[in-house]
């Protein structure tokens, strides 16, 4: 795990044994399962290290490492999560979080009990169902501090899929590659439309990655209307313009 413990380095994080060792069993259950069901295409050593399991503890360059650690149950979901990124790196770290993972794919779902069970991450909840329904569940709605997503869908889709998690107040952080102008320009109808405000789109500046990656960082500052999310598949249909 050497190259994650010098990215994560310069991240200002520094991994005890313990979570190196959860790190490891969890490179070892993706490579394992991913024989079965697609996880990843991305099996390397080395480049889990980097594009999985550092790219996931990006997400600290956002929050307040401090505030994380003295506020007992920060509540946390991943929407999209698949393999568990970057949720469950972030749940290596700080364990203190209240974690759900959510996938539709109920083959991912299956790999996400298994590995969190393997890891010892208790009381992780994994949801198996579509964001555009589980958001309308009361016990979802508007209830998550922070709401993460990686590689999930373009901006405005992905606006309509984390937003209505978000408690007023929390904030969305999603991960994206490359060129983001013009998608951010697109979306600034659908996370106002949403409830959100974007905050801020903080560059990734890290040796370890040639390609454009960004934090895209929105506070949720009213409620989501009634009508969003959308039915299964609309948001990514019929992006709010
Ligand atoms: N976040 C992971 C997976 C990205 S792929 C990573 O960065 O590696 C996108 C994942 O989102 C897939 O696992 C897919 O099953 C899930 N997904 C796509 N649309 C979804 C939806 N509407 N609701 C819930 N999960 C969804």
């Amino acid at each position: 795990m050497e190259r994650l413990i010098q990215g994560a380095k310069r991240l200002g994080v520094e991994l005890t044994p313990r979570q190196l060792e959860q790190f490891h069993s969890y490179y070892r259950e993706i490579v394992s399962w991913n024989k079965q069901i697609n996880l990843t295409a991305i099996v390397n050593y080395e480049k889990v290290q980097i594009k999985h399991f550092l790219d996931s503890l990006t997400v600290t360059l956002a929050i307040d490492k401090a505030a994380i650690k003295n506020e007992a149950n920060l509540s946390v979901i991943d929407v999209g999560t698949g393999a568990g990124l970057p949720g469950i790196p972030l749940r290596i770290l700080f364990p203190q979080i209240k974690l759900a993972l959510l996938d539709s794919t109920s083959k991912k779902t299956a790999f996400l009990c298994h590995v969190t069970k393997q890891l010892g991450l208790d009381g992780v909840e994994i949801i198996t169902g579509r964001a555009e329904e589980v958001a309308h569940q009361p016990q979802y709605r508007e209830q998550f501090q922070l709401v993460l997503s990686r590689a999930l869908a373009q901006l405005p889709t992905l606006a309509e899929l984390t937003l209505p998690f978000c408690q007023i107040g929390g904030t969305v952080i999603a991960q994206k590659k490359g060129e983001l102008s013009r998608e951010l320009t697109n979306a600034a109808n659908a996370i106002n439309t949403l409830g959100g405000k974007l905050r801020e789109l903080k560059k990734i500046d890290l040796e370890e990655f040639k390609d454009e990656r960004y934090l895209v960082i929105i506070d949720k500052t009213h409620p989501t209307p009634q009508e969003y999310p959308r039915r299964p598949g609309v948001p990514a249909r019929r992006p709010i313009q």
